[in-house]
């Protein structure tokens, strides 16, 4: 980790602020947060994750196996389905559908939000 004030190499660990890493320069004794690189993870396990969303799996259970936030999911879930052509319409409601539900809030624990996902188990896709 590269000290942005003095670019010297020479930091150390300093602990953690707000789940991320914290660096303190040797040379100049800046301190400074890891640089706001973005969790990547390998298309693999993207996919496997919207694998088992199609298989009826929750988000919450999903987060339980993986341990990749729910959030990141839904995210991946999301990209997906606007990738997706428009499915053709059901010929048949299904009298029997699962319905997934998952509670979360944006910005803070007031201002929450619900999505459900009506999944139809005869056929591929999402009815709502
Ligand atoms: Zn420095």
């Amino acid at each position: 980790m590269k000290c942005p004030q003095c670019y010297s190499s020479q930091t150390t660990k300093n602990g953690h602020r707000r789940g991320r890493q914290c660096y303190k320069c040797k040379q100049c004794g800046r301190q400074f947060l890891e640089t706001g690189r973005r969790w990547r993870y390998a298309n693999d396990v993207k996919q496997l994750c919207i694998k088992m969303y199609l298989n009826g799996m929750g988000l919450r259970g999903i987060e339980r196996v993986t341990e990749i936030h729910h959030t990141t999911v839904m995210h991946w879930i999301r990209e997906a389905g606007v990738q997706l052509p428009d499915a053709p319409e059901a010929e048949e409601i299904p009298e029997v559908a699962d319905l997934d539900e998952l509670q979360t809030f944006i910005g803070n624990k007031r201002n929450k939000f619900w999505i459900w996902s009506a999944v139809n188990h005869q056929q591929a896709g999402i009815l709502a």
